[in-house]
């Protein structure tokens, strides 16, 4: 089993997407979380299975969430229990089974206003979502939910200012970082054997009459165009599911719309707290989430009809997180706290027909014409069961009998051995000459693959040193990304296999060179090649940076399509 996603597997993949003789079981378009899962969930039942990414993995919504593996506390208010149920489920299996590397608790507060009628509603709530996780015999993975008082609050956390709460209850979600995560699972289906590859786009659908046979795709690496043949094809785009509706050229089934949702980073010496927050608004929640040496601030709700690749984030949406994270810190917020601002856009179901199968609240599965599934909405945490439905539909279709999914007992790669590794973190710090934060880091990044990235610092010292202006990320990761991680561009490596685009001060500016060059030495970039890639990093960041100092979306786009597209 290859572990391994570089150029050379990429070509193998393509090789086989295009050969002619080689008709796919499986073609999914769209490597976010919900097309990824779906190449593992269809692959592992034995099916033959192609995956198709237009940009990166992971490149579009699910690189850009509030980062929550959870049931949703607020949907337990609009009486959705089988929803916060599936969700509960599936975060216990994340967080124990299938990536307990990648997946981890984090501990909210939800604080209250009024002592006795908001603490015994708020404190029901949390026990039915604390038996949810539970459900069954199951294994939360998290601790049970507390209630705080107004001292012990002031003493956990003394950063919220006096006198605005009257105390609060504590209670476990998981976090994890979504793009990470999405790439180590297209790694994982690409293991069980799944041809994938990231920057090919589908153009057109190939049809016999009206049923789907396969696609038209681009390599956007070398730009040529090919044909992919598939028995069935499952289209996973998110917020692009309309345009690829329209490629097929029939009425559509359903139709999504975005809605764009902003996030800022702040340092965590900011404001002291023990927990994260869960702040009600007018119209939603707000979340502020510990996120490593960070707080994450979100999120906005406002709805989107521009460029779906790059969603600015304007600087009204960032005042607006600001104003209403600041009424309860008792240091204000200033734009000069923040360090990172990241915009993403939710698919949103809308105007579902009759044939659509309504699977759950939250996401559809619908067959338009034969040979093609849509799958679309949900949310991040259940992308597992959306995968299932998608690949039950896909193979109702197929002929011959398909095995159920097996998702569900499938760890992603680095899970099998992680805990036995991280039992050993002290030795293997020792072992390696890295000082134990170090390893801990790796650990939590690779699971027990961080062998792979300290045997590259076995070899060429050098790549243990930290990045500039990144400190908490090695040399050898940004190797390892291109090597093993499918990373094709700098942006694949500063924006999403690590995150240093939204926690580093300067935005990755100072990293940027020093990344390219060893981009350059595993890929085998040109001295020019190198300094395009550079320029078309920085062009991003001061793109970025000026449309967060416009006031209207449609100004902060325009800015923001100033910078070229990475890797154009
Ligand atoms: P995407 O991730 O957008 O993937 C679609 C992919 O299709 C893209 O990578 C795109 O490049 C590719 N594509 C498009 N066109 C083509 C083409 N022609 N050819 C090939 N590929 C193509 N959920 C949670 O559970 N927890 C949270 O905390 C949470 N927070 C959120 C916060 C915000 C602000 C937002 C916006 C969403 C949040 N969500 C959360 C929801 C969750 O992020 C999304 O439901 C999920 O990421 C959608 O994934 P997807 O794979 O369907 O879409």
């Amino acid at each position: 089993m290859s572990t391994r996603l570089g150029p050379a597997e990429r070509d193998a993949a393509i090789a086989r997407l295009r050969d002619p003789e080689h008709e796919l079981d499986v073609l999914v378009i769209g490597g976010g979380i919900t097309g990824t899962g779906a190449a593992l969930d269809a692959v592992t039942r034995g099916l033959s299975t192609g995956l198709v990414e237009s940009r990166d993995w992971g490149f579009g919504t699910s690189s850009r969430s509030s980062k929550l593996v959870h049931g949703g506390i607020r949907y337990l208010e609009q009486l959705n229990f089988s929803l916060v149920h599936e969700a509960l489920v599936e975060r216990g299996l994340l967080l124990q089974r299938i990536a307990p590397h990648l997946v981890r608790p984090v501990r909210f507060l939800y604080p209250i206003t009024k002592p006795v009628i908001e603490r015994v509603y708020v404190g029901a709530g949390m026990m039915l979502y604390d038996l949810f996780a539970r459900g069954g015999g199951r294994r939360p993975g998290v601790p049970w939910h507390r209630h705080l008082g107004r001292r012990r609050l002031a003493r956990d956390a003394p950063g919220l200012r006096r006198g605005v709460f009257r105390g609060g209850l504590s209670y476990s979600d998981a976090q994890v970082d979504d793009a990470r995560y999405v790439a180590v699972l297209a790694r994982t289906a690409a293991s069980y054997g799944a041809h994938i590859a990231s920057r090919v786009r589908v153009e057109g659908f190939l049809k016999v009459g009206e049923r789907v046979v396969g696609v038209t795709a681009r390599d956007l690496q070398r730009d040529e165009v090919f044909e992919i043949r598939a028995k069935q094809v499952v289209n996973a785009t998110g917020v692009w599911t309309s345009e690829l509706q329209e490629l097929v050229g029939e009425r559509a089934t359903f139709q999504v719309r975005a809605s764009k949702g902003i996030h800022l980073v702040v340092p965590r010496d900011r404001f002291r707290s023990k927990y994260g927050l869960l702040l009600r608004t007018e119209k939603s929640v707000l979340f502020v989430i510990p996120w490593g040496r960070h707080w994450l601030i979100g999120t906005t709700d406002t709805d989107w009809e521009l460029d779906k690749a790059h969603p600015a984030a304007t600087a009204a949406d960032i005042d607006y997180l600001l104003g209403h994270v600041n009424r309860v810190l008792k240091t204000p917020l200033g734009r000069d706290d923040v360090e990172g601002v990241f915009a993403g856009l939710r698919p949103l179901l809308a105007g579902e027909s009759d044939e659509t199968s309504k699977l759950s609240r939250e996401h559809l599965v619908a067959q338009p014409v034969p040979g093609l599934v849509m799958v679309a909405g949900g949310k991040w945490t259940t992308y597992r069961v959306m995968a299932k439905d998608a690949i039950d539909a896909a193979a109702d279709a197929l002929d011959g009998r398909v095995p159920a999914s097996i998702t569900e007992d499938i760890p992603l790669l680095g899970a099998e051995g992680y805990r036995a590794a991280w039992n050993r973190r002290s030795r293997i710090a020792r072992a390696f000459g890295v000082h134990p934060t170090r390893i801990e880091h790796l650990l939590r990044r690779y699971g027990s693959l961080a062998h792979e990235v300290l045997d590259l610092i076995r070899e060429t010292p050098e790549l243990a040193d930290p990045l500039p202006g990144a400190d908490d990320y090695l040399g050898a990761e940004v190797v390892y990304a291109a090597s093993h991680e499918g990373a094709l561009h700098l942006d694949d490596v500063l924006a999403r296999r690590t995150r240093i685009s939204i926690e580093a001060w300067d935005r990755g500016v100072s990293a940027a060179p020093v990344a390219a060059a060893l981009m350059a030495g595993a890929l085998g970039w040109s001295a020019e090649r190198t300094r395009t890639e550079v320029d078309r990093y920085l062009a991003r960041v001061a793109a970025e940076r000026a449309s967060q100092r416009e006031f209207t979306d449609e100004a902060a786009d325009r800015v923001r399509l100033e910078a070229p597209e990475p890797g154009a």
